[in-house]
């Protein structure tokens, strides 16, 4: 049987972009369907976005502590519509590139909402395709429970696009985005409340970063409730908006913003003409090779809901292109020692396994922690600490995890992640040389372990 294309992939994102420009790289005939933006959420709505705003929110304590180094500045002052419409002429840039790399590639794209039809067959715009492989790459969408008032509250879908930076912000949840628009929110000068259901955000990373972290907000000023779950929201008289909490506690916002979880993006996608399975949990079903339950379809990315980060969704798009058309050059995606970073202010950054992690899987655990003034902060009044964490194999000596809560978390892990990827073990650490003065070189000269 013959096919109008070798592989046709729904969704130009992360994931999407990366298994059609190497699949035709390899000879496949190729087309990718996008209904939406080019990049996917991480360009439009996603990671790179919301790193600009952080970037944007930091230079409130920069300027605060530039005195200190001997700096006088005229007074400052903030405007949120010049931010956005800088953001978004950056993100235009990106969609043409992403557009150039796949044409360049060869990979025909087709802009309109893909259903699919049958196991080989796809329609967009009207028009019938025809594929040998049809890959899933349709990413997820904000989920928000269902409360009386719902339809008051904003994602960070709309965050992105807000027409002005609200005086007054709820923010509902406990993980990445909630935290990191907490921050974003705070920084540029919003009264800012995060909201959390449970006792302690961030459930999953390691328990001292996540207390360390929330120290930290607290000494910043962000007001943050455990505990705290929102049954309704009403619109008032004059346009604010009023959160009743399932405590009975009442708050006033100018916005509610909730970041409480992704679901798989399956809108009128057409798989009840396949085979194709979901998981308990409602995302697409596939094996170690990303197959669906219908041979022909392939899922990646966060629409099979591992693990919802962008170099995740690269490395499976990489993987399938490779299988599929290059299998000489077919490697397996490695889930362990992903790195991993929160950009809330101070950064979070994490590799490997936390404390908690390591004890439940029967380690021997050796526990490496440090927390202390950065030098920067020597001449400035601020009382931010970094805080470092090794989480050790004490038979194997092999280093388990790394953990950090501190300005450039992010970037310092990556690193790190090589060298827990390589299976570094104590002893390397502490036979590195540092890089002095840093911060990083604390990691490497950590010696008393804090508990056996
Ligand atoms: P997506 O990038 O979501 O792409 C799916 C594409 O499919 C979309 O363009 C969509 O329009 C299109 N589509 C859907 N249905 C159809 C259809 N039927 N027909 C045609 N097209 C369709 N990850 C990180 O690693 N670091 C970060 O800092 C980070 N920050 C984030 C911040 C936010 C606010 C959010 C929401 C996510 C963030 N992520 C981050 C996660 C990251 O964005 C995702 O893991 C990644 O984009 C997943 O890629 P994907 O290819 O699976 O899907
Ligand atoms: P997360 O899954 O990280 O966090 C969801 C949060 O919402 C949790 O704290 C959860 O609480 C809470 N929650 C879930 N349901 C409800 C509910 N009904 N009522 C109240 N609270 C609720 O999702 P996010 O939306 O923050 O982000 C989605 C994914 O995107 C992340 O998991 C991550 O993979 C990716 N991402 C990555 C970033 C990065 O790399 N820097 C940045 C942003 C996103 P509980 O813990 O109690 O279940």
């Amino acid at each position: 049987m013959s096919y109008e294309f070798d592989l046709f992939v729904i969704g130009a994102g992360s994931g999407g972009v990366r298994a059609a420009r190497f699949a035709a790289g390899f000879g496949a005939k190729v087309a990718v369907a996008e209904s939406r933006y080019l990049g996917g959420t991480c360009v439009n709505v996603g990671c790179v976005p919301k790193k600009l705003l952080v970037y944007g929110a930091h230079f409130a304590e920069d300027f605060e502590q530039a005195s200190g180094f001997g700096w006088t500045l005229g007074e400052s002052s903030f405007d949120w519509a010049t931010l956005i419409a800088n953001k978004d002429r950056e993100i235009n840039r990106l969609n043409g590139i992403y557009r150039n790399l796949l044409v360049n590639s060869g990979v025909t794209l087709i802009e309109g909402h893909a259903r699919i039809t049958g196991p080989n067959e796809i329609e967009v715009n009207g028009q019938r395709h025809s594929a040998k492989h049809i890959l899933i790459a349709t990413g997820g969408w904000p989920q928000i429970p269902e409360i009386a008032g719902r339809e008051h509250a904003i994602s960070s879908n709309e965050a992105f696009f807000l027409k002005e930076l609200p005086k007054r912000v709820l923010v509902v949840g406990g993980g990445y985005i909630a935290v990191e628009f907490a921050g974003i929110f705070h920084g540029l000068g919003a009264q800012t409340s995060l909201l959390y259901r449970g006792d302690m955000f961030l459930r999953g990373f390691d328990g001292a970063v996540r207390k360390h972290l929330h120290e930290e907000l607290t000494k910043r000023g962000m007001d943050i409730q455990f505990n705290a779950d929102i049954a309704r929201i009403d619109k008032q008289a004059d346009g604010s908006l009023k959160a009743t909490l399932k405590d009975g506690r009442e708050l006033e916002a100018d916005c509610i913003f909730y970041a409480t979880g992704r679901r798989p993006m399956l809108d009128n996608l057409g798989l009840e003409t396949t085979g194709v399975k979901l998981d308990k949990r409602g995302f697409v079903e596939v094996d170690d090779l990303y197959q669906t339950a219908e041979p022909s379809i392939l899922a990646i990315g966060d629409v099979i809901g591992r693990v919802q980060l962008t170099p995740v969704a690269l490395a499976e798009g990489m993987a399938v292109a490779r299988r599929l058309f290059k299998p000489e050059q077919y490697r397996a995606v490695d889930y362990a020692m992903i790195p991993t970073a929160v950009f809330s202010l101070p950064n979070i950054g994490t590799v490997g396994l936390s404390e908690e992690q390591a004890i439940e899987e029967g380690h021997a655990v050796q526990v490496f922690e440090s927390s202390f003034r950065p030098m920067k902060l020597t001449l400035t009044d601020c009382q931010e600490r970094t805080f470092m964490k090794l989480v050790v194999d004490a038979n194997t000596d092999k280093v388990l995890g790394c953990h950090m809560v501190g300005p450039e978390a992010g970037e310092i892990v990556q690193g790190l992640a090589i060298a827990l990827k390589a299976g570094a073990t104590k002893q390397h650490f502490d036979e590195t040389i540092g890089v002095h003065p840093t911060a990083a070189e604390e990691f490497v000269t950590m010696r008393t372990p804090l508990k056996r």
